[in-house]
């Protein structure tokens, strides 16, 4: 087996990559790095960054690049990602996969495809614990905010808006869909069916990895 495994996720916005990858994370012991998690920690933590990020994820546009690259560069500078990582959320546009087959070789893309006709209501149903992270849906937990996992507060995210959800998936299909078939080319892409149950998608991926890796 190789020492390390670099993965990246891929998707439209709401098609399970954080849900996913926070699976795997644990199944393959190496760090989920999610760039909107990230920046969500900076703007909480009051980072010098975080206004700057705040409008763009505000308006469902894009952070500009080269602040996502210096970021995600000093992320996979640290020791944790000697083993490799999980990508969440990046590359999202051709600039970014350009500036990553720079820095590092990924082993493998996996593209959680969902009709796009499924994606509003899998956004604005979304619930996020506040504390574990845990994703839920109301068609599973109804009109409860409180943590299926551990008990705490659910919230629904700022950008998961109707308004805001529409000006993403826009974004989606303008600037990061081209990267799958530029990893597709690459002979790199792995096509998973991510409209079916979350634990049938999860081992769906393992049975794709098992018999690439
Ligand atoms: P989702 O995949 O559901 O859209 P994320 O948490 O991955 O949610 O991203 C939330 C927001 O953070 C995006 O709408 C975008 O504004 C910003 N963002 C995240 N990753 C990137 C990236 N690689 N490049 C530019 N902007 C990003
Ligand atoms: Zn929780």
């Amino acid at each position: 087996m190789k020492s390390s495994l670099k993965i990246v996720m891929v998707g439209a916005p709401g098609s399970g990559k954080g849900t996913q990858a926070s699976r795997m994370t644990k199944e393959l012991n190496i760090p989920h790095i999610s760039t909107g998690e990230i920046f969500r920690e900076y703007i909480a933590n009051k980072h010098p960054l975080g206004n700057k990020i705040k409008e763009f994820i505000d308006q469902g546009a894009l952070v500009p690049d080269d602040v996502v690259l210096e970021i995600v560069s000093d992320r996979i500078g640290r020791e944790d990602c000697k083993r490799g990582f999980i990508f969440d959320g990046f590359p999202r546009t051709l600039e970014q996969a350009n500036a990553l087959e720079q820095v590092s070789q990924i082993d493998y893309v996996i593209n959680l495809d969902v009709p796009e006709e499924r994606l509003m209501d899998r956004l604005t149903g979304r619930r996020t614990c506040k504390f574990c992270k845990h994703i839920s849906h109301v068609s599973i937990i109804g009109d409860s905010m409180i943590c299926p996992d551990c008990g705490g507060e659910l919230t629904i995210r700022a950008d998961d808006v109707p308004e805001t959800v529409r000006k993403r998936l826009e974004v989606y299909e303008s600037q990061t869909k081209p990267i799958i078939d530029f990893y597709r080319q690459r002979g790199k892409l792995i096509d998973v069916n991510s409209d079916q149950a979350p634990d049938k998608v999860f081992s769906d991926i393992l049975e794709a990895l098992g018999e690439t890796c």
